[in-house]
């Protein structure tokens, strides 16, 4: 199989053989410099400064949404929240849970975040806003700039999900204001799913230690205290965390967070090149390098999802919900080659060829 869904994603040989190995005990000054290194170059990758900490969870990329929520905010709050799909409704779910006061900026699947939507509640006494920089489900990636800008006129705390955008599009948590990051290991960090990363400013972490939190396994503040020795409060995934430790030593070796970004950009350009002929449609207003969202004419997305998968032994990713049988998405994080490119592109026109994407 070829892998070009959004997560899982294809791996590389040094993080699979890592899969394959004995799991090492823990509570070690071995694997407490592991840990210090993967802080350490979490903070280089994103641009987070000296002051920054980075806490990693065990569990999913929602994992260290509903922490985030939990552990920064609180019913004194008051949340901007964008919402263009799935994972931006996740956010608005969490802050109904937890009570925090919010409003929605809702847009249609597909919709491009612009300045006017955000001006409208400029002054509005809003403490906080939270995006999911690139909405996995349509495609769609925010412009950060224009974002930092509005938090930086009202004050705002800025909460970003990048669980889907680091390692493929530019980001600077330092420059761009950004107070709390999110990031999973199975997007483009491209290890087995199992532990999210939250890259916290000093300011996350003020808001953290004065927040008081229901929840043992939730409660950053354990996990701030333990992280200052490289360790976690309870077993953390210690494979998945060593074999991050091999994928972000490599990606240093090969130029840093830039020189990945500059790879998936070039998957994503080249796909998007070659399929100006096919009867399809890019979906999303603005896109990330990341996935190309694409709108079928005139057959069934799901279709030709399963099609691929077991006539040609390739996965796309399908959608969700209203837009399953609509829009398909192609990852470009991950292992993936230009050849692999090809591939897919070969199967596509075969498909064109057999009268069954039309
Ligand atoms: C993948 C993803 C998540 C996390 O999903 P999990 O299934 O919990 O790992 C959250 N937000 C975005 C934008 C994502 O792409």
């Amino acid at each position: 199989m070829i892998n070009f869904t959004v997560g899982p994603v294809q791996m590389c040989e040094e993080v699979c053989r890592i899969g394959e190995e004995q799991v090492p005990y823990f509570r070690t000054q071995e694997f407490s410099k592991i840990m210090k290194e993967n802080e350490n170059l979490m903070k280089k990758f994103t641009g987070a400064g000296e002051k920054a900490r980075v806490l990693f969870l065990t569990g999913s990329g929602t994992a260290s949404m509903e922490a985030a929520i939990m552990n920064t905010l609180t019913q004194e709050d008051k949340a901007l929240v964008i919402n263009g799909g799935s994972f931006g409704q996740r956010f608005v779910d969490l802050c109904q849970i937890y009570e925090v006061p919010y409003t929605e900026i809702k847009l249609y699947y597909g919709q491009k975040l612009r300045k006017e939507m955000l001006e409208k509640y400029t002054g509005d006494k809003y403490t906080c806003l939270i995006v999911n920089v690139h909405e996995t489900s349509t495609g769609v990636h925010y412009d950060l700039n224009m974002l930092h800008e509005f938090c930086q006129e009202n004050h705002l705390f800025f909460i970003v999900d990048a669980i889907s955008s680091f390692l493929a599009d530019p980001i600077d948590m330092e420059k761009q204001g950004i107070d709390v990051l999110i990031t999973g290991s199975q997007k483009a960090l491209a290890v087995p799913p199992g532990i999210s990363i939250l890259t916290l400013s000093k300011k996350a972490i003020n808001r953290i230690e004065n927040n008081h939190v229901k929840s043992l396994y939730f409660n950053l503040k354990l996990a701030l205290k333990n992280g200052e020795r490289g360790q976690t409060p309870f077993t953390p995934a210690v494979s998945i965390l060593r074999q991050i430790h091999q994928r972000l030593l490599m990606i240093d070796e090969n130029g840093g967070a830039n020189s990945e970004i500059s790879r998936v950009h070039e998957l994503a350009i080249d796909f998007r090149n070659r399929i100006k002929n096919l009867p399809v449609d890019i979906f999303s207003e603005e896109v990330s390098n990341a996935v190309t969202a694409l709108k079928t004419r005139n057959v069934s997305a799901k279709k030709i999802f399963d099609i691929l998968k077991d006539e040609y032994q390739i996965w796309i990713c399908p959608n969700g919900g209203e837009l399953s049988e609509k829009v398909f998405r192609v990852g470009h994080i991950g292992n993936l080659t230009i050849t692999d490119n090809t591939v897919l592109i070969e199967a596509l026109d075969d498909l064109v060829k057999r009268k069954i994407l039309i």
